[in-house]
Parts: structure tokens; C-alpha cells; sequence
């Protein structure tokens, strides 16, 4: 009998710590860990560049500079030179990757970081900054104007309902007061 209770005893004890062992292991990886699930992706991403699979590649990177990140948010000192700079490499090599696979839908301009913040219309784009109104996930409401947003991997694109807009910006490819308004209200050329 005290073999059986002995016996019953450690199954239920292992099975109360196992579980909590298991939490323990997925929910706080150490960084040599997270560092190597990082540099598997980064050398996957390589791989399916290589063979001319890039979508594959631009997941890849994407992962791994996600995995990189989560490095610096749960160990900020640990190597965070080197792992900023992965960080930079892969969100760089993803952004060059992504820029020849995805296209912003037609009517869309991109919003970039070089976009030139001067003019008449960046001007009163920053009047119209506080009358920005958010009425849909990526859609805002400026001053009667409607502007949508989109998103295709790492491009950025901007619409909006207005006539200088419809008639000149988007055959230009430039944004109307309305589209500067959303952009410097969301600081969108900050990311
Ligand atoms: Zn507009």
C-alpha cells in the first residue's frame, strides 16, 4: 500500500510541476535562445532569397528582426549593439525585398520618409492637423474629406476624397493638404 500511495503521490506531482516547467520554458526564453531562433531565420531568409523565393525571404526577415526586438524588450543589455544592428539589417533587407513584391492599389500614393515637408499644402496640411477626426480603422475625416489609408508589406499608401486630390495629387503623385493633415497627426514619416 505505501509503495501505490508513494507512486500516486509522484504522478500527481509530476503532473502539477510539468506543466508549469513547460509555461516556464516558452514564456521566457533566454536571449542565447532567441538569438539563435533569430539568426536560423535570417539564414532561411538567405536561403529562399537565393532561390529566387521571395516571399518567403521577406516573411523571414520580418520574423527574425521580430525575434531580434523581442531580444532588446526582455534583455535591453544583452549585446544590444550588435542586436540594434541586426535589427536595422533585417528591417532593411526586408524593406528592399518587399518594395519589388507588393504594390500599393491604384489611386494610392506612398507615403515615404523623404517625402518633402514644405509647400503650400504641407502648410495647411499642419492647420488641418487638429481637425483629423478617425472614423474607421485607417480612415479619417479632414474637413469634409475622406482619406484612407492601406498597408502592402512595407509600403504605405494614402488616399483622399478631395478634388485637388483626385484631379492633380494622385496623377502626380503627391498629397493634398488633407493627406499631410493624417500624415502629420499619425506621424507617419516617424516609423
Ligand atoms: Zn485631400
Amino acid at each position: 500500500m505505501k509503495k501505490i500511495e508513494l507512486f500516486l503521490a509522484l504522478v500527481m506531482g509530476v503532473s502539477f510541476v510539468f506543466p508549469v516547467l513547460v509555461l516556464s520554458v516558452e514564456g521566457g526564453r533566454t536571449p542565447q535562445e532567441l538569438n539563435k531562433e533569430a539568426y536560423f531565420l535570417v539564414r532561411q531568409a538567405r536561403k529562399a532569397l537565393y532561390q529566387k523565393e521571395e516571399r518567403a525571404a521577406y516573411d523571414d526577415f520580418i520574423k527574425a528582426g521580430e525575434v531580434y526586438a523581442e531580444i532588446v524588450r526582455q534583455y535591453p543589455d544583452w549585446q544590444a549593439d550588435s542586436i540594434n544592428a541586426k535589427i536595422e539589417q533585417c528591417r532593411k533587407e526586408a524593406d528592399e525585398i518587399g518594395r519589388r513584391i507588393f504594390k500599393l492599389p491604384d489611386g494610392y500614393i506612398e507615403i515615404k520618409r523623404d517625402m518633402t515637408r514644405e509647400g503650400n499644402r504641407y502648410d495647411k496640411g499642419r492647420i488641418d492637423e487638429d481637425k483629423v477626426k478617425k472614423i474607421a480603422e485607417n480612415q479619417y475625416e479632414v474637413g469634409g474629406n475622406t482619406v484612407t489609408l492601406v498597408e502592402e508589406g512595407p509600403l504605405q499608401g494614402a488616399s483622399c476624397s478631395c478634388p485637388d486630390y483626385t484631379y492633380r495629387g494622385r496623377k502626380f503623385g503627391f498629397a493634398c493638404r488633407h493627406i499631410w493633415a493624417i500624415v502629420l497627426k499619425e506621424k507617419l514619416l516617424k516609423q
